[in-house]
């Protein structure tokens, strides 16, 4: 048996985020990152729907990137005091995976992080809200997805949680909040989708149901991410809806081992964080060779090529030219190849902040927790301790390895 899970109402297009005065409820809670909504008056805007739709309105603001269990347990205190029957959020992926974990918490206080650390073992939420997600960033698709990723910085681990609980009810795609990103963010979020979708074509736990979003996606984001780093809003619109199709296939397929490189190399190193979008920009090349050896992953990757029209005789030659145009996209969006031109930000550099000895120091350590990471299962080849050394030496150098 399969199950296939969406939000039920998915509003998008342009000023879609008036859509807020059509909820139905008492107590809102809007929970929000760092500032640039409300800098771009968009929280103004929120507050002034809600109030329209006849709700008290609370703001739970300030939530870091990458956020915290501390941040999380703030986050459902103040829900219990102020009982909301909506929980919007607003922003990057961090405040809204923040604000789903918060509603775990908020209907279920003496659960733990432990408790609903194992995937797909949540309580039954909507006991007390809904939650609606509004997406500011065009990549992590949180606003669709069944997860959030929440650090335990004491103990030094990230939860990434999974449960179709946490599928937002109601998702608002408005491609002005969007416009806001600079150029760094919207290329290295870009890519970020574009492995989702890619990882979700090939993981072995794709359907007919996940692969029309995941194709669809990938020649969307293929068509725009260029021209929408460029500054094209009309790009920039189409990839905020490419993205979101890409989270609707990657929250039913599940992803692959590039992201599960990027998840444990991400933190891993003195010398500064790998940002997520850019580790995947960098490493899906290399996975999509290393599974291409799998003759069933490699037929969907030339079917990927063919799709975006791509040329190549076989299936050999067309995975080849994928890898190509992913590399040439890297490049043209000043995203490195390798973690040795791994500059401050994510951008080229002739110097990389990763220092090698650290990362040779590290690799067999690193290559086993990502093996371990929750997105290893789906991936159409399972890679060995040495397969998976050998990935990350290739992703460090730029080498290319026969496996
Ligand atoms: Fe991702």
């Amino acid at each position: 048996m399969g199950r296939f899970t969406l939000p039920r109402d998915l509003y998008h297009g342009k000023g879609s985020l008036a859509e807020l005065k059509n909820l139905k409820g008492k107590r809102a809670i809007l929970v929000l990152g760092g500032g640039s909504m409300k800098r771009f008056g968009f929280v103004d805007k929120a507050v002034g729907y809600l109030e329209e739709a006849g709700m008290e309105v609370r703001l739970f603001e300030n939530v870091e990137p990458d956020p915290s269990v501390e941040t999380v347990m703030k986050g459902a205190a103040a829900m219990r005091e102020f009982q909301p029957d909506w929980i919007v959020s607003m922003g990057g992926g961090s405040p809204i995976d923040a604000a789903k974990a918060m509603w775990v918490f908020y209907e279920y206080p003496d659960t733990t992080f432990e408790e609903i650390i194992r995937p797909f073992s949540f309580p039954t939420l909507r006991t007390k809200a809904k939650f609606c997600a509004i997406p500011s960033t065009s990549g992590t698709a949180t606003e669709v997805t069944a997860f959030s990723v929440i650090t335990d910085y004491a103990q030094g681990i990230k939860y990434p949680l999974a449960d179709f609980n946490i599928t937002p009810d109601v998702a608002i795609v408005d491609p002005e909040l969007a416009e806001t990103m600079p150029p760094k963010l919207t290329a290295h979020t870009g890519m970020d989708a574009m492995t989702h979708a890619i990882e979700a074509y090939v993981s072995t736990l794709h359907c007919n149901y996940t692969d029309p979003l995941a194709l669809h996606a990938i020649k969307l984001i293929h068509e725009n991410l260029k021209k929408s780093y460029d500054g094209d809003m009309a790009a920039r619109d189409t990839m905020h809806d490419a993205q979101c199709l890409a989270g609707m296939a990657f929250s039913n397929a599940l992803l692959g081992i590039v992201h599960s490189m990027a998840h444990k190399t991400g933190a891993a190193y003195t010398g500064g964080h790998i940002i997520h979008g850019a580790a995947n920009a960098m490493y899906l090349p290399k996975v999509i060779k290393y599974n291409s050896s799998v003759p069933e992953a490699a037929e969907r990757y030339a079917q990927i090529a063919r799709f975006i029209g791509l040329k190549g005789e076989t299936t050999a030659e067309l995975v080849d030219a994928l890898i190509a145009e992913l590399r040439h996209m890297n490049n043209e969006l000043n995203i490195p190849l390798a973690i040795k031109n791994y500059g401050e930000g994510g951008v080229i550099a002739d110097k990389s902040i990763i220092d090698e000895k650290e990362f040779l120091d590290k690799l067999e350590q690193v290559a086993k927790l990502a093996i371990s990471d929750a997105c290893t299962g789906s991936n159409p080849r399972q890679p060995s301790v040495e397969e998976m050394k050998k990935l990350l030496l290739a992703v460090y150098y730029d080498k290319e390895i026969d496996f």
